[in-house]
């Protein structure tokens, strides 16, 4: 089973748009973590993920290497493969903090929101001060390092101006993997959306050029969709499993269906157990049954498969329920799969081998 690993409550940043909800020094104890990885290693999967989330965890840099060696030991010891990951904000990194995430083969998760005025304009310290240089110190020596990562930029109100800025910046810093990721719990006016449009559009003019020069990038909005488009739809194990072969890890040791349910711990409605006693089958069921969308428009969609509004984040972010999706997540759908279909028939049109190695899978790359 995969596992996340909530490491703190606590941060040292204030990001407007912040999931974790209120910060708090508490921190997860090494008997919780212990259980965490027993539960994680119990099944006869041949693979085991675990990350690491917080707050910020590299707040908590011992915890994260103490469960690292008693995963890679416990991997080695089972002949399972550990898949290790982390999402930090990178204000910590460090020289040394990056060489370790390289030489133990972590996939990084770096929370930049873009240029400066992009970042600062949603990323700001506990204080209230810029964090922008500090974000970009982290991306530099994640470069640095050469170490396996992803940027990854809240697409929100206040910085949605600043998209095509931010993804074509991120591009010439040599970022290999950008992912955009929408803020659906923010309020859109209709400005803010024409802003977002525009930025996607500029986005996937990017990831043509950038194909079509040789120099292929890959843009999560863009090149996912296009795969929806090649599969017919996302498949079953492109959907969020919902506790279903992995479990977010509170720092109290409860159970989640997923990371950005944690919060502050505090919503036993979201719950599904604990590291001591294990999943709770009947909470499960509960969460089951709401998962939708539900909405009756969706019924007849013509893009339903190739729709995020099976994402009980996403959902809840916008219309507080799990199953029911909101406006401006039918409404970003429909815009991004025609931006991504017209990026993608220019790309098949001109036979380009990256589109097609990487869209269609075809082997013939060289
Ligand atoms: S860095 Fe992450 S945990 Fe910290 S405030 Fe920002 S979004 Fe929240
Ligand atoms: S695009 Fe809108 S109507 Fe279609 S499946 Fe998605 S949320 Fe439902």
């Amino acid at each position: 089973m995969d596992v996340s690993l909530v490491l703190t409550h606590d941060c040292n940043l204030g990001c407007t748009y912040c999931y974790a909800g209120e910060k708090f020094r508490k921190a997860m104890s090494l008997e919780v973590m212990d259980r965490a990885l027993d539960l994680g290693f119990a099944d006869d999967a041949a693979k085991i993920q675990l990350s690491f989330f917080g707050g910020e965890p590299l707040l908590e840099w011992g915890r994260l290497v103490r469960a690292t060696a008693e995963a890679e030991a416990r991997a080695a010891a089972t002949g399972k493969k550990l898949v290790l990951t982390v999402t930090t904000n990178g204000t910590l990194l460090t020289d040394e903090r990056a060489a370790y995430l390289a030489a133990h083969g972590f996939f990084v998760g770096l929370s930049i929101d873009g240029i400066r005025e992009a970042h600062d304009a949603t990323r700001p310290t506990r204080g209230g001060k810029a964090s922008f240089d500090e974000a970009e110190r982290g991306l530099d020596l994640l470069l640095a390092h050469d170490a396996w990562f992803e940027t990854i930029s809240v697409v929100d109100p206040a910085n949605v101006r600043h998209l095509g800025a931010t993804v074509r910046w991120l591009a010439e810093k040599g970022v290999p993997r950008i992912a955009l990721n929408p803020n659906f719990s923010a309020e859109w006016s209709d400005e803010d959306l024409a802003a977002w449009e525009r930025g996607y559009g500029e986005a996937a003019e990017l990831y043509v050029a950038r194909s079509l020069a040789d120099q292929p990038l890959y843009i999560n909005v863009i090149e996912d969709k296009l795969i929806t488009h090649v599969k017919g739809g996302y498949a079953a194990d492109d959907k969020c499993s919902m506790g279903h072969g992995a479990v977010a890890v509170a720092p109290s040791g409860n159970l989640y269906p997923c990371e950005r349910m944690v919060e502050e711990d505090r919503d036993p409605s979201l719950r599904i157990g604990d590291v001591f006693r294990g999943i709770d089958r009947g909470r499960m069921m509960c969460l089951d049954a709401q998962s939708g969308p539900v909405n009756d428009e969706c019924g007849g969609c013509a893009v339903k498969g190739r729709c995020m509004s099976f994402c009980a984040c996403a959902n809840r972010a916008e219309t507080g329920s799990i199953g029911i999706a909101g406006g401006v997540q039918c409404w970003h759908e429909q815009m991004l799969i025609r931006i991504a279909d017209v990026a993608g028939n220019t790309l098949w049109r001109a036979k380009n081998r990256y589109f097609l190695a990487r869209v269609y899978a075809y082997r013939d790359v060289a």
